[in-house]
């Protein structure tokens, strides 16, 4: 906690026994330590805790040593698919193809798992996420869609050790990767999980970014705020705020996106690992013209343990998907620009941050050699993260028009797009 390598996911207040709380949700998020923890509970947390170590090579061998793939930027795999849900109303209500809501329809259906461990938005709070066990498909659909403000999926670590039954499990990377690493000392809160699946992970936001969003619309409280979707409609979908008034706000993704350089968790450009690479099956946005041009919905799914590819085998059998394999290349290439972010620009960052004299995480392998340009790049983008975090730059953003702010971050996004093209793709 106190070297910032906190990724938010939970597993500490999940297994503090009370004694580790998140104070403050709506500004920093972080756990605080309220009462002394024993050595033993201080011991197991400390192990479990994704934040400061997790060894890449280590679980990759623990987990997938037979794996017929390894790729440097993906983690080890079965199979590469493009896909989506069939029903309809699945895929429609899911953040790109409904893949993750299908699976886990579809083993509740069958009795394979009693619940699934989901993230909603809080009923009290909208603005807040709230990680809970579905165990109806009404309760699945409901958690469905992608939340890119913080989520802290492991501090219902309690709920899911006392629940009767067998679990999914879905969460981000760094959510996902303490459950592994709790899985492989076999503590009793993770022996119900049979499953676990998660999507990508670019980035995820403070609160801050939902208070910027009701400012550029010249609304204030927290509390007039009815309902909030990220990725509302067709497919790549809106950010949409429902106030209670009856008033609605909405924002095209792509453009709702100009909020990331002002409100990022910092941590999530410490993280290593944008496709999941520790799940049974991930699941990412389909991001290529020929999808995008189409709407409705597409996933870039990874079958990553062999009981992830035949769960998927034994949907796509039943018409409950439809899949289509994937060369590594194309694969690669649709996320190209994630991959650069997370495995070059993070590792040249915690070089920043090593000259700095701060902590880095210790993920067990570490990617180098990067060129004169790359490290150029990265300065201006850790130069322009650093001065569009500041308050007046904030505040600047929030009294421009939230259209004409959208438009000049997708063509600066586009522009930036096409000057890095081959910086980014070198040696992908
Ligand atoms: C914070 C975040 C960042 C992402 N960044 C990228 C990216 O850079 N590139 C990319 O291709 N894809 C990214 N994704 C993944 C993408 O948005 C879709 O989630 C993914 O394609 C799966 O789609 P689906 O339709 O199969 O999922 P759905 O059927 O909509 O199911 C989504 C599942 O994920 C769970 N979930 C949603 N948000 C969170 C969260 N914050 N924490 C834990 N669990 C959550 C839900 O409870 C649900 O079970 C990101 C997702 C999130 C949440």
């Amino acid at each position: 906690m106190r070297s910032n390598l906190c990724n938010r996911c939970g597993t500490c207040v999940g297994l503090g026994n009370g004694k580790i709380l998140f104070q403050d949700r709506e500004g920093k998020y972080y756990p605080k330590i309220i009462s002394p923890l024993t050595k033993e509970e201080a011991k197991i947390i400390l192990n479990a805790c994704s934040g400061h170590e997790f060894h890449f090579p280590e679980f990759n061998q623990w987990l997938f040593s037979s794996a017929p793939h390894y790729n440097r930027w993906m983690g080890s795999y079965e199979n590469l698919y493009i896909g989506h849900a069939n029903d309809e109303i699945v895929r429609s209500n899911a953040g790109s193809g409904g893949i993750l809501s299908a699976l886990l329809i579809y083993l509740l259906e069958k009795g394979e798992i009693q619940g699934a461990v989901s993230l909603k938005m809080s009923t009290d709070k909208p603005w807040l996420t709230e990680p809970f066990i579905a165990t109806s498909k009404e309760e699945i659909l409901e958690s469905a869609q992608s939340k890119y403000i913080i989520s802290s999926v492991n501090e219902i670590l309690p709920q899911i050790a006392r629940f009767d039954g067998k679990l999914a499990y879905v969460g981000l990377p760094g959510q996902v990767q303490a459950i592994r690493k709790l899985q492989k000392i076999q503590h009793p809160a993770v022996r119900n999980i049979s499953y676990i699946f998660g999507p990508f992970y670019g980035n995820t936001l403070h609160v801050s970014s939902i208070r910027s969003f009701l400012a550029a619309h010249k609304e204030k409280d927290l509390n007039s705020i009815k309902k909030i979707y990220f990725r509302y409609g067709e497919w790549p979908g809106r950010m949409r705020i429902e106030m209670k008034n009856g008033r609605i706000m909405e924002l095209p993704k792509f453009h709702a996106n100009y909020l990331i350089p002002f409100h990022i968790l910092k941590n999530s450009l410490l993280c290593t690992d944008l496709t999941n690479e520790f799940t049974d099956i991930s699941g990412g946005d389909a991001w290529a013209p020929v999808y995008e041009e189409r709407g409705k919905g597409f996933s870039m799914v990874i079958a990553r343990s062999k009981q992830g590819q035949q769960l998927l085998e034994n949907m796509l059998n039943q018409h409950l998907i439809t899949l289509w394999p994937i060369a590594e290349e194309e694969a690669i290439k649709m996320h190209s620009h994630g991959y650069d972010l997370k495995k070059r620009g993070t590792f040249i960052r915690m070089r920043f941050r090593k000259l700095l004299g701060l902590k880095n995480p210790d993920y067990g392998y570490k990617i180098s050699e990067f060129s004169a340009s790359r490290y150029l790049m990265e300065i201006l983008i850790d130069f322009l993260f650093l001065l569009f975090r500041t308050r007046p730059a904030r505040y600047i953003a929030d009294h421009i028009p939230q259209k004409t702010m959208g438009h000049i971050f997708e063509t600066a996004r586009k522009y930036w797009k096409k000057a890095t093209y081959s910086t980014k793709r070198e040696k992908l």
